[in-house]
């Protein structure tokens, strides 16, 4: 039986404070940690490159430290802490990577290499492009952090930040399942290590959501740690806009996240309805933060020039897929810089919500760009895989997809 916790008590999961695993800490960390033991302190780029730069875990195979210090780590845990045991690839070029961490339980991540060339669109209101759906297109792209890229296949990163989720959505996977652990800042990146380790000739990581399994900013110490490490330029190095959090509306954690960062992170907020009623009955977390305690944290959300909120709708048959809905939604974020991508429900096991017909998520979509949003349907990846969104399951469990087919493909 999976853990089960209050929907939307989320505060009341108290996790003892974990030690530090060394493959979280940050550069200064690994120098304080060296001193300690009175090493020397250029060691602490060397191994903190090993891990982040190059992916390596072992410290047996870190050639340029010293036999001393190999085994000191070693003693100490550092040492490979994930492994993959399943790649599942899509026929679309989805890789959902399942990994299996020291407790046995197992998370997926996912890898979305870009459909097209950059900035290419095929069909202008279904944004097929993972990677540009969380792009903002309307940027200019810094060009030494560009020519990285050139040529290469874009890909885009999902991972997960929780071992199943405590919100308890009712059309998710996740939610469903109940909520089991947090995930380590390590066992974050590690997806990361793990995924980069698995690109194709020709793929470069360019951007990382986190909408994987779990709500990140529950488990906001994890997240922020993660998002530190992976945007350190002595490591990974991912650019920060290329970051986008995902949540489905913890407000002080926003709050925070917005302190932390600087604004620098990029937003997605799973919104899916626009009004208390209809959002109260798919997200337990809106009675805990209603839609006016949620948009006034965008609001105060210190965002950087020229960049925008992204707004989750994923559309429910009779829940919240109505054109009247998409009106209220234009009404609720008049006047925010926000653009709002549309996702059909993927069908889970667990329940019998599911998707409206593309006609009227098109009109859905037609509402909405009719008021001037920028709108778009995001085209379902991975489906044979189930690595679409909320079809990231627990461990033991089969895909709980039931047979569908979008009438649009
Ligand atoms: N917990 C975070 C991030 C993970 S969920 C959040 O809720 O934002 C990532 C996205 O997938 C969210 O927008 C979520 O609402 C959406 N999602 C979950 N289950 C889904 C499903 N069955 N079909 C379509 N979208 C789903
Ligand atoms: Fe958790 Fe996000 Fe799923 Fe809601 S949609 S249950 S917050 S993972």
């Amino acid at each position: 039986m999976p853990l089960r916790l209050a929907r939307t008590n989320h505060d009341a999961i108290v996790k003892p404070a974990a030690p530090l695993h060394p493959i979280a800490r940050l550069p200064e960390e690994w120098r304080d940690a060296l001193a300690q033991r009175g090493e020397r302190a250029f060691a602490a780029k060397q191994i903190f490159n090993w891990i982040h730069r190059h992916g390596v875990v072992d410290p047996a195979a870190m050639t340029n430290v010293s036999a001393r210090l190999r085994a000191a780590l070693a003693e100490e845990g550092l040492g490979s802490i994930a492994e993959i045991v399943h790649v599942h690839r899509s026929a679309d070029g989805t890789r959902k990577l399942v990994v299996r961490l020291k407790d046995g339980a197992t998370i997926e991540t996912v890898l979305l290499p870009a459909v097209s060339g950059p900035g290419a669109r095929p069909e202008p209101e279904i944004d097929a492009d993972a990677a540009a759906a969380y792009d903002d297109e309307d940027e200019e792209d810094d060009p030494t952090t560009e020519e990285a890229f050139r040529g290469k296949t874009r890909v885009t990163q999902c991972i997960s930040t929780q071992v199943g989720c405590a919100m308890g959505c009712v059309f998710c996977a996740s939610g469903v399942a109940g909520w089991k652990r947090h995930l380590g800042p390590e066992e974050i990146v590690a997806q990361i290590l793990l995924g980069r380790a698995l690109l194709d000739e020709g793929e470069a990581l360019r951007n990382v959501v986190f909408m994987g399994m779990g709500e990140p900013l529950h488990n906001y110490d994890g997240t922020a740690r993660a998002l530190r490490l992976l945007t350190h330029p002595d490591g990974i190095a991912l650019s920060t806009r290329r970051v986008t959090v995902s949540t489905s509306g913890l407000v002080p954690e926003i709050a925070r996240l917005g302190r932390d960062f600087n604004g620098q992170i990029a937003l997605a907020i799973s919104l899916h309805a626009a009004d208390d009623e209809s959002r109260s009955a798919l997200m337990p977390i809106n009675k805990k933060y209603p839609l006016a305690e949620l948009l006034a944290a965008l609001k105060a959300y210190p965002m950087q020039r020229r960049r925008r909120i992204t707004i989750e709708y994923t559309l429910v048959s009779g829940k919240n897929d109505d054109v009247a809905e998409a009106q209220k939604l234009a009404r609720l974020l008049r006047g925010m810089p926000v653009k709002i991508n549309l996702i059909p429900m993927n069908p889970i096991e667990a329940s019998t919500l599911g998707p409206p017909d593309m006609a009227r998520v098109f009109a859905f979509q037609k509402a909405l760009v009719g008021s001037g949003y920028s709108c778009f349907i995001r085209r379902r990846r991975g489906d044979d895989v189930s690595a679409a969104c909320g079809q990231l399951v627990l461990l033991g469990a089969k895909p709980k997809v039931k047979a569908f087919r979008n009438s649009a493909s």
